[in-house]
């Protein structure tokens, strides 16, 4: 079964409402907002309850933007290419700013092997030479020799991207947003009366990254961390991973000089803390890559934690009338529109959708 197919048998049951679905999404980062926009396109009345000051400010604000379901192919499963393909598309369409030029992969001379592995385990790519990666990327001529060149990839920039998109439900959707409101369990708690008619819902989206934690036992905290540079030095088009036995860095840029470099993938959920070894080991393949990033003014550092789950794979779950979207793992610009666009078929069409949804969906 294709991922667009449902089972008739596994449905739960379709909005049946005479009025307009009711829903509240607790959490405003890129699955809150990727789900209200799938719910408030489909006719629903949303509000988006979110305790920080404003919207993507929780794990989703530290990520890089790379939208390379090709790389990821590397270290995820299929499932991740296959919403990774159809999230592509959705940002392509839904913001501005995302640059389609693609994702180059290098190595050092001495870890050609990690090239030649990483080209094994996936797909869409061609090999580049040092002519080739000179040409895509100038201020890298001379310093490698191959490389893997993903044409289809792109990036954004998740601040931008998250800010576009608010604006984009408020102006075009009127989705509410109660900010400095805290979602606690079901109901949405009282901050200067804002959330009495958030409380009347007919659907929750749990959309609380991390915080889910205290229903869903099963998710942990991936730690994640992560600099920007500025440096007129340099100029790169493109997302650039720099492939390193210990710890592989990516380099984003975000335009006006800056790029964001990333990220370390630490099993632990301590929130905040950047460590220096990971300091060094970002800045010391930032300037591996090349000896202008040396140069370079530190803009911010930055952690948070990942949530995922045991299988680092993203779910739905609905319990009652209440349907999660979490584990999104390192993977929420890449999968949320398209697990966003499954969520809303459960609750409207009764879908089922098992590539991301547990066996036990039939206790719902
Ligand atoms: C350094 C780093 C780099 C990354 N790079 C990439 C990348 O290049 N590409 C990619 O696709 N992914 C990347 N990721 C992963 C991505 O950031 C996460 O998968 C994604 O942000 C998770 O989104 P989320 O909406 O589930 O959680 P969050 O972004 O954490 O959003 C949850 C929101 O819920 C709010 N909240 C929590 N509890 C409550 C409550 N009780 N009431 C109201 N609101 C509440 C929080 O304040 C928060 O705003 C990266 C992550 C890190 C740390």
């Amino acid at each position: 079964m294709t991922s667009t197919q449902t089972e008739s048998t596994e449905k739960t049951t379709p909005w049946q409402g005479a009025n307009a679905m009711r829903v509240r999404i607790v959490g405003a980062g890129v699955a809150g907002l990727t789900c209200a926009h799938a719910f408030a396109a489909r006719g629903a009345e949303v509000t988006v309850i979110e305790r920080k000051s404003g919207s993507g400010q929780g794990c989703s604000w530290y990520a890089g933007g790379m939208l390379a379901p090709w790389c990821e192919r590397e270290s995820a499963e299929p499932i991740i290419a296959e919403l990774g393909h159809e999230s592509l598309a959705y940002w392509r369409a839904s913001v501005p700013d995302v640059p389609n030029e693609g994702s180059l992969v290098l190595a050092p001379p001495r870890d050609l092997p990690d090239l030649k592995r990483f080209s094994r385990r996936t797909e869409a790519f061609e090999w580049v030479d040092g002519a080739r990666i000179g040409a895509l990327e100038p201020d890298l001529e001379g310093r490698f020799d191959q490389g893997l060149f993903f044409p289809t990839e792109a990036h954004l920039e998740p601040r931008k991207a998250l800010a576009a998109l608010t604006r984009l439900l408020v102006e075009e959707y009127q989705v509410a947003f109660r900010f400095a409101a805290e979602g606690v369990g079901n109901q949405c708690s009282e901050v200067d009366d804002q959330c009495s008619e958030a409380n009347e819902a007919d659907l929750v989206v749990d959309c609380r990254g991390l915080a889910a934690r205290d229903t869903l036992a099963d998710l942990r905290g991936v730690k994640g961390e992560m600099l920007v540079l500025y440096s007129t030095e340099i100029s790169l088009k493109r997302p650039v991973r720099l492939l390193h036995p210990r710890i592989p860095v990516y380099i984003v840029p975000r335009g006006d000089g800056h790029f964001m470099i990333g990220a370390t993938s630490i099993e632990n959920d301590e929130r905040g803390r950047v460590t220096g070894r990971s300091m060094l080991e970002l800045l010391g393949a930032a300037y591996a890559l090349h000896p202008a990033f040396g140069e370079a003014e530190i803009v911010e550092i930055g952690a948070d934690v990942r949530p995922a789950f045991p299988d680092n794979l993203p779910r739905l779950r609905k319990r009652g009338n209440t349907l999660y979207i979490n584990g999104l793992y390192r993977h929420g610009f890449l999968a949320a529109p398209a697990l966003a666009r499954r969520a809303a078929e459960v609750a409207f069409d009764g879908a089922y959708f098992p590539e991301v949804m547990d066996e036990d969906h039939r206790q719902w």
